[in-house]
């Protein structure tokens, strides 16, 4: 017997006690990587209750026909400033000197409240919208308590799943992360969910003072893991993770941005110590953080996960993420074996590889794959289905995790479910509201382009094309500077 199924209406989808995606291609990335042709993900409540063909359902379960698509767990990004995406696109030719310039030393500082909450609640959206159900919020712009208040009052308006990373680059972290006023933050707002975790993000400049011992200290005692940027060209470097390392502060969860520019003794020190890098490829490529660290990582045994970084350059979705590193990996690859004469016949690093990283890896680096990151019986329904039968690009469909990384994109999310609950159905966000996003964007841009003046304004955005220096040391909090990292 054969139907033409026809698409349930938002209303029930939002009633329904039950879900069941029908006759998908589920890539489940359990422990097997098991895929499975022509089956069904039944939902019930928050979790997967069944995965496998021709399931049969509770009574009132609504059905959504997942045949021609792609059942994928929700993508899982580790590192996002949120806040920056009000200014969506404005850095598109900012090398990271001139992002430190403008954000940390010039006009971060010039974002109020509302407009923290302005880019994360745009943010949120996005990433529910691009399959994103799990977001760090790399929240680094938080100049006062009331900025950190706005920035979880975005999230916990989108009912995607966050950790929300509490930093401020407009002071050291080793007294904002002991000020009774972020101690008390933490008190109201930080009880930590399943939807909404806890880390504290912040540098280490590699001063042999180690004056970052004390944020570490705060770290453990809070019970929140540390997310640092390392290894990166002219601000992070092996300093930092040695210091790190012989005052006992590299733990597993631990999680190491970028991790780029470091020696072979530093990926040691990581590995050795169980942490996660996330890597951010499109940033990588064009900042100058160094080379995606995908291709080192691998030779040292350190698990990866994947960012998008910030949507001041680069696109939000993991698909881009998942194809920069691929592409990052395997151009390292052919260069590297060029050089020595050589030919790669066949390469290392797979498709799979990188779907793998970009769901179960950054579930592991956030210490959520008990709930997330796979598709299996008892797990958290994070679940998306890849569908857009309008697009010549969506078949056939031969091979899934290529299919994924070099041939969907955002506009290919059919549907996105989050801890059960449908964010988007049929290529629309649902119960979401993107107006009240734009009229909060549109009011951040009107404010920080009046504080900057339109000079400024279009200089910021169209940098020269110039002499290129490392220059200025973007930790403003700190006095220290050293000459592989800053000229004197
Ligand atoms: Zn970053």
């Amino acid at each position: 017997m054969s139907t033409t199924p026809i698409e349930p209406t938002k209303d029930e989808i939002t009633a329904a006690p039950a879900i069941v995606l029908r006759r998908g291609l589920v890539v489940t990335m359990d422990a097997q990587h098991a895929v499975l042709p022509e089956a069904d993900v039944l939902i019930v409540g928050d979790k997967i209750e069944a995965i496998g063909p021709n399931l049969s359902v509770p009574d009132g379960t609504v059905e959504i026909d997942a045949s021609g698509g792609i059942v994928m767990p929700g993508m899982i990004d580790t590192h996002r400033h949120m806040w920056q995406t009000a200014m969506r696109g404005y850095g598109a030719d900012w090398t990271l000197t001139q992002y430190f310039v403008w954000n940390y030393l010039e006009h971060g500082i010039k974002f109020r409240p509302e407009d923290i909450y302005a880019g994360n609640l745009l943010s949120a959206i996005e990433a529910v919208d691009a399959g994103v159900t799990t977001s760090v919020d790399w929240s680094h712009g938080l100049a006062t308590v009331d900025h950190a208040d706005a920035a979880v009052d975005a999230l916990e308006s989108v009912a995607g799943r966050f950790v929300f990373a509490y930093g401020n680059i407009h002071a050291a972290p080793w007294e904002w992360t002991n000020s009774a006023d972020f101690r008390s933050f933490v008190d109201r707002r930080m009880p930590r969910s399943d939807m909404l975790g806890f880390q504290l993000a912040f540098d280490v400049t590699g001063d042999p003072a180690f004056p970052e011992r004390a944020a570490f200290e705060a770290a453990r005692e809070l019970g929140a893991a540390v997310t640092t940027h390392a290894g990166v060209w002219g601000a992070t470097n092996d300093d930092g993770i040695r210091l790190m390392h012989e005052n006992g502060f590299m733990t597993p969860e631990t999680v190491y941005v970028h991790a780029a520019s470091l020696s072979d003794d530093s990926y040691q020190r990581i590995a050795a110590t169980g942490g996660h890098a996330s890597v951010s490829a499109e940033s990588e490529c064009s900042c100058g953080q160094g080379y995606p660290s995908s291709w080192a990582l691998r030779r040292h045994g350190v698990p990866i996960s994947l960012s998008v970084d910030t949507s001041v350059w680069f696109s939000g979705d993991a698909f881009s993420a998942m194809r920069a590193t691929l592409s990052s990996d395997r151009a390292r690859e052919h260069h590297e074996a060029h050089a020595k004469g050589e030919t790669v016949t066949h390469l290392g690093v797979r498709a799979e590889d990188v779907v793998n990283w970009g769901t179960r890896g950054g579930a592991k680096a956030l210490g959520l794959d008990h709930l997330v990151g796979s598709l299996e019986p008892g797990k958290k329904a994070d679940v998306v289905l890849i569908k857009n039968d309008e697009s010549p690009a969506m078949f056939p469909l031969l091979h899934p995790y290529g299919h994924i990384v070099f041939q969907a994109q955002r506009a290919d999310v059919h549907t996105v479910v989050v801890n059960g609950k449908v964010l988007k159905h049929d290529g629309h966000l649902v119960d979401i509201d993107l107006a009240k996003a734009r009229a909060a964007v549109a009011s951040t841009v009107d404010h920080i382009r009046g504080e900057l003046g339109e000079q400024a304004w279009a200089a910021g955005m169209n940098p020269e094309i110039p002499e290129s220096k490392v220059l200025d040391n973007p930790y403003t909090y700190t006095e220290y500077a050293d000459s592989s990292t800053h000229s004197a």
